[in-house]
Protein backbone atom coordinates (compact mmCIF):
# COMPACT_ATOMS: atom_id res chain seq x y z
CA UNK A 1 0.00 0.00 0.00
CA UNK A 2 1.46 3.45 -1.25
CA UNK A 3 0.57 6.63 1.17
CA UNK A 4 -0.09 9.25 -1.45
CA UNK A 5 -1.04 11.93 0.38
CA UNK A 6 -1.06 13.93 3.61
CA UNK A 7 -3.19 16.32 5.07
CA UNK A 8 -2.95 17.88 8.08
CA UNK A 9 -5.27 20.67 9.70
CA UNK A 10 -3.73 21.91 13.34
CA UNK A 11 -1.46 19.53 14.07
CA UNK A 12 1.43 21.27 15.71
CA UNK A 13 3.10 23.88 13.52
CA UNK A 14 0.86 23.31 10.71
CA UNK A 15 -1.98 25.56 11.88
CA UNK A 16 -3.16 25.93 8.19
CA UNK A 17 -4.78 22.72 5.97
CA UNK A 18 -1.59 21.65 4.61
CA UNK A 19 -1.82 19.01 2.20
CA UNK A 20 1.58 16.87 1.52
CA UNK A 21 1.63 14.76 -1.96
CA UNK A 22 4.14 11.73 -1.95
CA UNK A 23 4.68 10.98 -5.39
CA UNK A 24 6.48 7.34 -6.48
CA UNK A 25 10.09 7.15 -5.53
CA UNK A 26 12.06 9.21 -3.01
CA UNK A 27 10.42 12.24 -1.88
CA UNK A 28 12.52 14.97 0.15
CA UNK A 29 11.48 16.98 2.33
CA UNK A 30 13.79 20.26 2.67
CA UNK A 31 13.96 23.42 4.81
CA UNK A 32 15.31 25.47 7.66
CA UNK A 33 15.70 24.55 10.91
CA UNK A 34 12.40 24.36 13.02
CA UNK A 35 10.26 24.35 9.78
CA UNK A 36 7.82 21.31 10.51
CA UNK A 37 10.15 18.66 8.77
CA UNK A 38 9.99 16.09 12.14
CA UNK A 39 6.29 17.41 12.92
CA UNK A 40 5.16 15.77 9.56
CA UNK A 41 7.06 12.67 10.08
CA UNK A 42 5.25 12.70 13.20
CA UNK A 43 1.86 13.39 11.87
CA UNK A 44 2.29 10.14 9.59
CA UNK A 45 3.23 8.37 13.02
CA UNK A 46 0.80 10.04 14.58
CA UNK A 47 -1.65 9.15 12.62
CA UNK A 48 -1.03 5.34 12.38
CA UNK A 49 -2.04 5.18 16.01
CA UNK A 50 1.36 6.50 17.56
CA UNK A 51 -0.10 6.09 21.86
CA UNK A 52 3.02 8.09 23.46
CA UNK A 53 3.03 11.35 23.68
CA UNK A 54 6.98 11.18 24.78
CA UNK A 55 8.08 9.71 21.74
CA UNK A 56 5.82 12.82 19.55
CA UNK A 57 8.22 15.20 21.52
CA UNK A 58 5.25 16.28 23.96
CA UNK A 59 4.18 15.98 27.75
CA UNK A 60 1.02 15.19 26.89
CA UNK A 61 -1.11 13.67 23.93
CA UNK A 62 -2.79 17.24 23.46
CA UNK A 63 0.39 18.56 22.67
CA UNK A 64 -0.11 17.30 18.82
CA UNK A 65 -2.86 20.48 18.42
CA UNK A 66 -1.41 23.93 17.62
CA UNK A 67 -0.61 25.48 20.76
CA UNK A 68 -0.87 29.17 19.52
CA UNK A 69 1.95 31.68 18.11
CA UNK A 70 2.30 35.51 18.67
CA UNK A 71 -0.30 36.40 16.13
CA UNK A 72 -2.88 33.16 16.26
CA UNK A 73 -4.63 32.20 19.10
CA UNK A 74 -3.93 28.21 20.23
CA UNK A 75 -6.50 25.72 18.62
CA UNK A 76 -8.40 23.34 20.15
CA UNK A 77 -8.44 20.08 18.04
CA UNK A 78 -6.13 18.78 15.02
CA UNK A 79 -6.46 16.09 12.29
CA UNK A 80 -4.61 14.35 9.88
CA UNK A 81 -5.71 11.98 7.18
CA UNK A 82 -3.58 9.69 5.17
CA UNK A 83 -4.44 8.95 1.56
CA UNK A 84 -3.43 5.14 0.57
CA UNK A 85 -3.57 4.25 -2.91
CA UNK A 86 -5.50 0.50 -2.19
CA UNK A 87 -6.22 0.13 -6.07
CA UNK A 88 -4.28 -3.29 -5.54
CA UNK A 89 -6.88 -4.27 -2.84
CA UNK A 90 -4.77 -5.08 -0.35
CA UNK A 91 -6.55 -3.74 2.48
CA UNK A 92 -8.28 -5.87 5.14
CA UNK A 93 -11.46 -7.27 4.14
CA UNK A 94 -13.79 -4.93 6.23
CA UNK A 95 -12.04 -1.77 4.16
CA UNK A 96 -11.37 -3.19 0.69
CA UNK A 97 -14.64 -1.63 -1.19
CA UNK A 98 -12.69 1.52 -2.89
CA UNK A 99 -9.47 2.28 -4.72
CA UNK A 100 -8.23 5.20 -1.83
CA UNK A 101 -8.04 4.73 1.89
CA UNK A 102 -8.69 7.80 3.99
CA UNK A 103 -7.68 7.00 7.40
CA UNK A 104 -8.17 9.92 9.91
CA UNK A 105 -7.28 10.79 13.09
CA UNK A 106 -8.80 13.61 15.12
CA UNK A 107 -7.88 15.07 18.78
CA UNK A 108 -10.36 17.41 20.91
CA UNK A 109 -8.51 18.95 23.35
CA UNK A 110 -9.22 17.10 26.59
CA UNK A 111 -11.56 14.81 25.20
CA UNK A 112 -9.16 12.50 23.52
CA UNK A 113 -8.59 11.15 20.05
CA UNK A 114 -10.96 9.40 17.58
CA UNK A 115 -9.78 6.96 14.04
CA UNK A 116 -12.10 7.24 10.87
CA UNK A 117 -11.76 4.87 7.73
CA UNK A 118 -13.49 6.39 4.79
CA UNK A 119 -15.43 8.69 6.79
CA UNK A 120 -16.69 5.46 9.10
CA UNK A 121 -15.47 5.52 12.78
CA UNK A 122 -13.20 2.56 13.68
CA UNK A 123 -11.06 1.39 16.76
CA UNK A 124 -7.38 2.50 17.01
CA UNK A 125 -6.83 -1.05 16.88
CA UNK A 126 -8.31 -1.60 13.50
CA UNK A 127 -5.97 1.25 12.12
CA UNK A 128 -3.15 -0.34 13.99
CA UNK A 129 -3.40 -3.54 12.09
CA UNK A 130 -4.19 -2.12 9.10
CA UNK A 131 -0.75 -0.88 9.10
CA UNK A 132 0.69 -3.47 10.63
CA UNK A 133 -0.27 -5.61 8.25
CA UNK A 134 0.80 -3.39 5.61
CA UNK A 135 4.56 -3.75 7.40
CA UNK A 136 4.23 -0.17 8.40
CA UNK A 137 3.12 1.58 11.20
CA UNK A 138 3.85 4.05 14.16
CA UNK A 139 6.66 2.10 15.77
CA UNK A 140 7.72 0.61 11.78
CA UNK A 141 11.68 0.71 11.37
CA UNK A 142 10.84 2.36 8.21
CA UNK A 143 9.88 5.64 10.00
CA UNK A 144 13.43 6.39 11.04
CA UNK A 145 13.34 9.42 13.68
CA UNK A 146 16.22 10.92 14.79
CA UNK A 147 18.74 9.19 17.10
CA UNK A 148 17.04 5.71 16.00
CA UNK A 149 20.21 4.68 13.81
CA UNK A 150 22.18 4.21 16.69
CA UNK A 151 19.20 2.65 18.57
CA UNK A 152 19.09 0.26 15.74
CA UNK A 153 22.76 -0.14 15.69
CA UNK A 154 23.32 -1.28 19.13
CA UNK A 155 19.98 -3.27 19.53
CA UNK A 156 20.03 -6.97 21.23
CA UNK A 157 19.65 -9.54 18.70
CA UNK A 158 15.98 -10.14 20.01
CA UNK A 159 15.22 -6.46 19.43
CA UNK A 160 17.36 -7.03 15.92
CA UNK A 161 14.70 -9.97 14.99
CA UNK A 162 11.73 -7.31 16.04
CA UNK A 163 12.90 -4.85 13.30
CA UNK A 164 13.17 -8.00 10.82
CA UNK A 165 9.73 -9.11 11.64
CA UNK A 166 8.32 -6.31 10.98
CA UNK A 167 9.72 -5.86 7.61
CA UNK A 168 8.27 -8.96 6.73
CA UNK A 169 4.87 -7.54 7.85
CA UNK A 170 4.22 -10.02 10.82
CA UNK A 171 3.90 -7.39 13.50
CA UNK A 172 0.25 -7.68 13.21
CA UNK A 173 0.06 -11.37 13.83
CA UNK A 174 2.12 -10.69 16.77
CA UNK A 175 -0.63 -8.15 17.82
CA UNK A 176 -3.28 -10.40 17.52
CA UNK A 177 -1.41 -13.41 19.12
CA UNK A 178 -0.83 -10.82 22.51
CA UNK A 179 -4.31 -9.80 22.40
CA UNK A 180 -5.50 -13.54 22.37
CA UNK A 181 -3.11 -14.27 25.02
CA UNK A 182 -4.56 -11.69 27.35
CA UNK A 183 -8.01 -13.22 26.74
CA UNK A 184 -6.81 -16.24 27.55
CA UNK A 185 -5.58 -14.99 30.85
CA UNK A 186 -9.14 -13.42 31.54
CA UNK A 187 -10.92 -16.86 30.89
CA UNK A 188 -8.11 -18.73 33.04
CA UNK A 189 -8.81 -16.66 35.90
CA UNK A 190 -12.46 -16.35 35.13
CA UNK A 191 -12.61 -20.16 35.64
CA UNK A 192 -10.45 -20.21 38.57
CA UNK A 193 -12.66 -17.80 40.47
CA UNK A 194 -15.67 -20.52 39.17
CA UNK A 195 -14.05 -23.33 40.30
CA UNK A 196 -13.38 -21.51 43.93
CA UNK A 197 -17.27 -20.55 44.11
CA UNK A 198 -18.07 -24.32 43.48
CA UNK A 199 -15.58 -25.07 46.16
CA UNK A 200 -17.46 -22.64 48.52
CA UNK A 201 -20.60 -23.50 47.71
CA UNK A 202 -19.84 -27.80 47.33
P1 LIG B 1 15.25 20.53 12.62
O1 LIG B 1 15.77 20.66 11.22
O2 LIG B 1 15.90 21.47 13.59
O3 LIG B 1 15.17 19.10 13.14
P2 LIG B 1 12.44 20.53 11.83
O4 LIG B 1 12.26 21.17 10.50
O5 LIG B 1 12.40 19.06 11.89
O6 LIG B 1 13.71 21.10 12.58
P3 LIG B 1 10.31 20.40 13.72
O7 LIG B 1 11.09 19.86 14.87
O8 LIG B 1 9.44 19.48 12.95
O9 LIG B 1 11.30 21.17 12.75
O10 LIG B 1 9.38 21.62 14.17
C1 LIG B 1 9.62 22.33 15.31
C2 LIG B 1 8.67 23.52 15.31
O11 LIG B 1 7.35 23.07 15.54
C3 LIG B 1 9.06 24.47 16.41
O12 LIG B 1 9.05 25.77 15.87
C4 LIG B 1 7.93 24.31 17.41
O13 LIG B 1 7.65 25.51 18.06
C5 LIG B 1 6.77 23.92 16.51
N1 LIG B 1 5.76 23.19 17.25
C6 LIG B 1 5.85 21.96 17.82
N2 LIG B 1 4.71 21.63 18.46
C7 LIG B 1 3.87 22.68 18.27
C8 LIG B 1 2.54 22.96 18.69
N3 LIG B 1 1.81 22.09 19.41
N4 LIG B 1 2.00 24.14 18.32
C9 LIG B 1 2.69 25.03 17.59
N5 LIG B 1 3.94 24.84 17.16
C10 LIG B 1 4.53 23.68 17.49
Amino acid sequence: MQISRLRLLGFKSFVEPTELVIEQGLTGVVGPNGCGKSNLLEALRWAMGETSYKSMRGSAMDDVIFAGAQDRPARNTAEVTLFIDNSARLAPAEFNDSDVLEVTRRIEREAGSAYRVNGKDVRARDVRLLFEDAATGARSPALVQQGRIGEIVSATPLERRRVLEDAAGVAGLHSRRHEAELRLKAAESNLARLADLIGQLT
